[in-house]
């Protein structure tokens, strides 16, 4: 991870238990949570709202690359085109559509992928 990376987590964290702080500012402490990336250590305090709050935050995150479990060997990467990056098969019914047309087209299947994806 490079030292921007760490810097924006640091940043985003702070901001973030400074922001729900802010809505219960009488709140008292309820511990430390201590932050150590590369070689700064960050300590924030939290509260019990920021403690719930960053719970919550990080339950209800949805990475924008989820498009659910592989059915053939449940892996967790399946590009844009429901292929799934382990076992390179086709994942649901709209994939099994894809390799179905794929199978019947007569040119070379690369030929059907996009400039950017098929670009060495
Ligand atoms: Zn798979």
């Amino acid at each position: 991870m490079a030292r921007e990376d760490l810097d924006a987590v640091l940043a985003a964290l702070r901001e973030f238990v400074a922001e729900v702080h802010g809505f219960a500012p009488d709140a008292a402490p309820v511990g430390t949570l201590d932050l150590v990336a590369g070689d700064r250590r960050v300590a924030l305090e939290l509260t019990a709202p920021v403690a719930r709050a960053l719970v919550a935050a990080l339950a209800g995150y949805h990475d924008p690359r989820d498009r659910g479990r592989c059915e053939h060997c449940q892996g967790r990467r399946l590009d844009d085109n429901f292929l799934c990056l382990d076992c390179h098969r086709p994942n649901g019914v709209f994939g099994a559509m894809l390799a179905e047309r794929a199978a019947r087209y007569p040119g070379d299947p690369a030929s059907l992928l996009g400039p950017a994806e098929g670009a060495p």
